[in-house]
């Protein structure tokens, strides 16, 4: 713990004015010495008429001891502190008596014998204990953050997350980044999810929206010629109820002009190896890097957790003629049957394997097959389907091992795949193949650049509108758009997307291609981006970059459950702050002046 340096860590007797102590500072070396501190009652206990109180203040606890017979002031002062009351103690740092230290106290040695002390501050009686809220609701605590905060575990998160973000600043500017805010009130321009609108008063009718990210200031910033751009940039985002997704989020947003997705990749990692060590985790220098498909083959997902070491196996081509009919009708529609083998698995119960299939089934698959190897000898779930020599074959393509289980889905190739990806992990860690303590990060690139949306017949960008399809794959922008890969990727950590960017398109006429193949006709585009096709036509730098999460980042460096815990002040899943009960109405004069009126819910 650092001391301040305006506040003495300790004290002279012969000092004038006392100096504030940090509370958890003290120690044996201060013994004899006089010392102040000032903090909250953190417990409280009478024994025989002599009070004991805990004193924390943000380093600490100290115990401070105050006897009635040779102090009667103080214990008149201090008689009416109880829980979480503000005080102040001076006295002199004496050691505790053998039979009274207290090993699980980083004070536990000492205490402060009480001369003078006074209440600075009083409090209502608490809504629930600073150090049992835990199991007070999530509701109680957030209504009364304030006191939710005082518990050591937020406070250090808190900490956790500034230090994270004065260092990584320090990485940047290392590095040659310019800090650059970018305007809060701005254009609306959909990124996909939902903008927060703000009414302008003096411009009657229009609006700005809160950023969803400042992805086009970040890209006209490298046509201005910066080069080297980043900000912690709170962005907003008006998504329906997820659980753990907050309305307001913070990312680490970065723009480069002439680099390429190694350069970006390199940035990154250097910045990891700098900040993750605050939390004791020592990345690698460099992470293994994924395409998206083969992330997708092997391991099912775009974001795969690589603590669990299983990889998925094709093995559509031995099955093309057997005659079981699951295998026939998957790849007769032009699916394929892929496993994944699951070593120490054979022992499964049949309930486990119906969980398992429970699984296949929440991403569509019909259920699982299974191949296991007990006694050296090969087995198919289904007897008599296959030959024996096809079970044999299957399994030696699956590297089934003895006591292992390979399990199977027949599917259309994308079912297959988030069948495969969740039972892999899911399976993979009850059968403890998951190695829980590591850090696995890795890059994920060439992401499809379009997706099919089924429900409303039209192609979305996988990524954003502004990010590069790979030039060789051009030509088939408006043919096959679906096998047109882009330049975006991700970074993950232990299966969480943690970041995600893209080299960006700098040619402009390759931009209205690009959104008019999303189905943004040119008059539209010229209204929503003109100012970017302008930007782009006054020599335009090649450039990319990327957002880094900060809120799950510091998440998953504090160890902490939710995002909640690392936020000063969290938003409810429902967009709510219950401290402030935002949002609210507001007054009817407030509206008028903004021209607006509310209608009845349901009415018009
Ligand atoms: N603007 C993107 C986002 O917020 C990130 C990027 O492409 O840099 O997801």
């Amino acid at each position: 713990m650092t001391g301040d340096r305006d506040e003495g860590r300790h004290t002279d007797r012969t000092d004038t004015h006392v100096k504030r102590t940090q509370a958890g500072t003290l120690t044996t070396e201060q013994v004899g010495r006089q010392t102040k501190v000032q903090g909250w009652v953190h417990r409280r206990r009478d024994h025989g008429g002599v009070i004991f109180l805990d004193v924390r203040d943000r380093s600490g606890v100290v115990q401070a001891v105050v006897h009635p017979e040779t102090t009667p002031d103080a214990a008149a002062a201090l008689q009416p502190a109880r829980l979480e009351w503000v005080v102040e103690v001076e006295g002199e740092v004496v050691r505790r008596d053998p039979d009274k230290v207290n090993p699980k106290m980083a004070t536990g040695e000492i205490e402060v014998r009480v001369e003078t002390g006074r209440v600075l501050g009083r409090s209502e009686p608490m809504p629930f204990g600073v150090e049992g809220a835990q199991d007070a609701s999530e509701e109680t605590r957030l209504k009364y953050r304030f006191l939710d905060l005082r518990r050591a575990g937020l406070q250090r998160n808190l900490r956790m997350r500034s230090d994270f973000t004065i260092e990584s600043l320090a990485y940047f500017r290392e590095q040659g980044f310019v800090n650059i805010e970018t305007p809060m009130l701005t254009r609306s321009t959909p990124e996909g999810a939902r903008d927060y609108l703000v009414p302008s008063r003096l411009n009657h009718g229009s609006f700005y929206a809160l950023p969803q990210s400042p992805q086009l200031f970040k890209q006209i910033l490298m046509v201005s010629g910066l080069e080297r751009y980043v900000q912690f940039a709170r962005c907003f985002r008006d998504e329906d109820l997820r659980a753990d997704r907050q309305p307001e989020f913070t990312q680490i947003d970065v723009e480069m002009s002439f680099v390429d997705e190694e350069d970006v990749f390199a940035l990154v990692e250097g910045l990891f190896s700098r900040v993750f060590p605050l939390a004791g985790i020592e990345p690698p220098v460099s992470y293994p890097r994924l395409s998206y498909d083969d992330a997708m083959r092997r391991y099912g997902s775009d974001r795969p957790d690589l603590r669990v070491d299983l990889e998925i196996t094709d093995v559509t081509d031995c099955l093309r003629d057997t005659e079981f009919r699951a295998f026939q009708a998957a790849i007769a529609a032009g699916g394929v049957v892929r496993g994944v083998h699951v070593p120490g698995a054979s022992s499964s119960s049949r309930r486990q394997v119906d969980e398992y299939a429970d699984i296949a089934r929440r991403h569509g698959a019909a259920g699982v097959l299974w191949v296991k190897r007990e006694n050296g000898v090969p087995s198919f779930l289904v007897k008599s389907a296959l030959s024996q020599g096809q079970v044999e074959t299957l399994a030696d393509r699956l590297g089934v091992e003895e006591g292992g289980m390979a399990l199977l889905v027949a599917a259309p190739e994308p079912t297959a795949a988030a069948a495969l990806g969740s039972l892999r992990e899911e399976v993979g860690r009850r059968f403890g193949h998951m190695r829980e303590n590591a850090h696995e990060f890795l890059w994920v690139h060439d992401f499809p650049l379009v997706t099919w949306n089924g429900d409303e017949g039209r192609w979305n960008a996988t990524h954003h509108p502004f990010t590069s399809p790979h030039m060789s794959d051009l030509d088939r922008l408006e043919s096959d758009p679906g096998s047109v890969r882009s330049r975006a990727y991700d970074v993950v950590l232990n299966g969480n997307e943690i970041g995600g960017g893209s080299i960006r398109i700098h040619d402009r006429d390759v931009q209205k291609r690009v959104l008019a193949l999303l189905g943004i006709d040119a008059e539209e585009a010229e209204r929503r981006f003109g100012f970017l096709f302008e930007a782009l036509s006054y020599g335009a730098p090649p450039h990319g970059g990327i957002a880094l999460g900060v809120d799950r980042i510091v998440m998953l460096m504090a160890g902490a459950d939710s995002l909640r815990d690392v936020i000063a002040f969290p938003k409810t899943a429902s967009a709510v702050c219950l401290m402030t009960e935002a949002p609210s109405t507001v007054d009817q004069e407030q509206l008028l002046d903004l021209g607006l009126r509310i209608r009845p819910q349901g009415g018009r």
